[in-house]
């Protein structure tokens, strides 16, 4: 019995080139009390890796948060088998906008202490209290009443490139810094402001609007299915888009527009850009910001010395990094001095402060 993916991503990417089906991007979370994480984490990957599902799949004892890509033929069979499992049974599914065969090339069920790692310490408040949950056009009234504080949970290098008109976007790399950033500023506002959050799929703000509550916010709302599933509302009713840029995505596609605004810069001309990518020296991996002009300049780097290192041969390169650790991680966060024009979102953070408080 195979328990875990053995394909490297380049066998699964000639796989599915050579299949022609169409896959579907997925998203969805719940929170329920897992006992047997273990065992239901081997059920999910026995099941979905014989409907040819890919992607990252996280079990804690407290829920469970999946994104993942299905062959269009098998999404039947998919969602019946989540039917199968009684806490899963009609779980809100985001489909994704923009649909990319290769947004995920291995299936990963991984057993987590927590499904976001959201560094709260759950003992400490209900996390069932949650805040409101509105539909997308509830939102829209909602983020047009001078009374409403409206927060982006996500980290910079996500609000950077696309975020609803009026959010406030805290400059931060981690969840926990976020929440307590809001509720530094916020302070003096938990009774007479309305305090109305959004993140990607719903996820973050699930717990932010229990810990919110518990901290004495009186009117605390959240967008049901974040960003996702907004964008399929207003274009199923017809209501007014109020998300300006892109959304961006944990898979291979990193992004799906949403409106035509470019709202970000390349981080290295400062021409507006709004399309992230990894550095290409391997030992790198910097996430940012460039334009085309800058990507055929720069050989796909962030620096002139990661370009230089980029040019040597693989082995060279290996045997600079020995030692070094290789940091492998996609999502590296995007900060770094040689970069002159990532924006310090701190100060727009300030400024939207002053204008809406
Ligand atoms: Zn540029
Ligand atoms: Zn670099």
């Amino acid at each position: 019995m195979q328990l875990y993916n053995n394909l490297s991503a380049k066998e699964r990417a000639e796989l599915i080139e050579q299949a022609g089906k169409e896959r579907l991007t997925i998203s969805f979370y719940k929170y329920a009390k897992i006992n047997n994480t273990e065992i239901f984490r081997n059920h999910l990957f026995l099941a979905w890796d014989q409907l040819e599902v890919l992607g990252r799949i996280y079990v804690a004892t407290e829920g469970i948060n999946a994104q993942l890509s299905v062959p269009a033929e098998n999404f039947e069979a998919f969602k019946n088998h989540l039917d199968t499992i009684s806490f899963l049974e009609n779980v809100r599914l985001n489909i994704a906008i923009e649909h990319n065969n290769f947004a995920f090339l291995k299936l990963k069920v991984k057993v987590r202490k927590k499904i976001v790692a959201d560094g709260l310490n759950d003992e400490t408040f209900d996390v069932t209290n949650k805040g409101v949950h509105v539909n997308a056009k509830k939102f829209n009234e909602l983020i047009e009443d001078p009374n409403t504080v409206l927060v982006d949970m996500r980290n910079h290098y996500e609000s950077e490139i696309g975020h609803f008109k009026n959010a406030v976007t805290p400059d931060v790399d981690t969840f926990r810094e976020s929440l307590d950033l809001i509720e530094e500023d916020l302070r003096e506002h938990k009774e007479d402001k309305k305090l109305v959050m959004y993140c990607t799929g719903g996820i973050r703000c699930e717990k932010a609007s229990a810990y919110y509550k518990h901290k004495g916010f009186k009117n605390v709302f959240q967008l049901e299915g974040g960003i996702i599933n907004y964008v399929r509302q207003i274009e199923a009713e017809g209501l007014e888009n109020k998300f300006l840029g892109k959304n961006f995505v944990f898979d291979e596609r990193r992004s799906e527009r949403i409106s035509d605004d470019v709202i970000a810069n390349c981080h290295q001309c400062g021409e507006p850009a709004d399309l992230h990518t990894n550095c290409a020296n391997e030992a790198c991996h910097l996430l940012f910001i460039q334009c085309d002009s800058c990507k055929e300049k720069m050989e796909n780097c962030c620096s002139t010395n990661c370009m230089e290192i980029n040019r040597l041969p693989y082995e060279e390169q290996k045997a600079l990094r020995k030692g070094q650790g290789n940091s492998n991680d996609i999502f590296k966060k995007g900060r770094a001095d040689h970069l002159p024009y990532k924006k310090d979102l701190r100060n727009i953070f300030e400024t939207l402060k002053t204008d809406k408080i």
